[in-house]
């Protein structure tokens, strides 16, 4: 069994509004992936701010969990509430992630968990302060986004000892990588943006109010 946690608890701080219930299209952003985990999965989760969990209304078949301080504090409240052998997680403030990486992350073969990533297109730079120190090998170097897939009882276990030595990662796949689980790539998109600043709400409204692209994604 295979279950989909869509995050929708943050608070927006760096751009000052709660963007998963932005409304773009007739519709907030967090529904954009909601109904494509609803076609994929067996079980939807969707996390929410708690002041607001039960007034937000969901489709049917939809549980919902309130969030945690952290985006990480989030994630684990909502894996302990299913039995799912793979629990696929995906950031609500990813409204393009497409059904193909959805189906794709999600079938793990051997792997302990996948994550949906790109290649870096830019040379990347170490920066210290204002001062450039290297130019990193860009071949190496791939973006993570989600979608991200995992064996549920590993992702559980990783979050527990993170939160035992108090570390925090910005991504789940950074908490299997710690401790020494195999973690593999599927292709992902340069479309496939997060929404962290207020211009790139005007990119996604431009983008999802397209007729060309309602329904679709990249
Ligand atoms: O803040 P950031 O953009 O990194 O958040 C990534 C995703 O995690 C967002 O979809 C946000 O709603 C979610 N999140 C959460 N609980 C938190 C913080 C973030 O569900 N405490």
């Amino acid at each position: 069994m295979k279950a989909c946690v869509i995050l929708a608890a943050g608070e927006g701080k760096r751009i000052g509004v709660r963007k998963q219930f932005v409304e773009i299209g007739g519709k907030p952003l967090f529904m954009y992936s909601l109904e494509k985990a609803l076609k994929l999965f067996d079980e939807v989760i969707l996390v929410l701010p708690e002041d607001v969990l039960e007034k937000t209304p969901v489709p049917e078949g939809v549980k919902k969990v309130k969030g945690g301080k952290e985006r990480q504090d989030s994630v684990l409240n909502a894996i302990l509430e299913t039995e799912a052998d793979i629990v696929v997680i995906h950031d609500s403030a990813r409204p393009l992630a497409s059904e193909r990486m959805f189906s794709e992350v999600a079938n793990l073969g051997s792997w302990d968990g996948k994550i949906v990533a790109v290649p870096a297109r830019d040379t990347i730079k170490e920066v210290s302060g204002d001062s450039v120190l290297k130019t990193l090998d860009r071949s190496h170097i791939w973006m993570s986004q989600t979608p991200q897939a995992f064996k549920r009882k590993v992702l559980i276990e990783c979050h527990f000892r993170a939160r035992n030595e108090g570390f925090y990662g910005t991504d789940d796949a950074s908490l299997l990588e710690r401790y020494g689980y195999k973690v593999g790539i599927v292709m992902g998109s340069y479309w496939n943006v997060k929404v962290t600043y207020r211009e790139d709400l005007q990119f996604l409204e431009r983008i999802l109010t397209q007729e060309r692209f309602i329904g679709k994604a990249v």
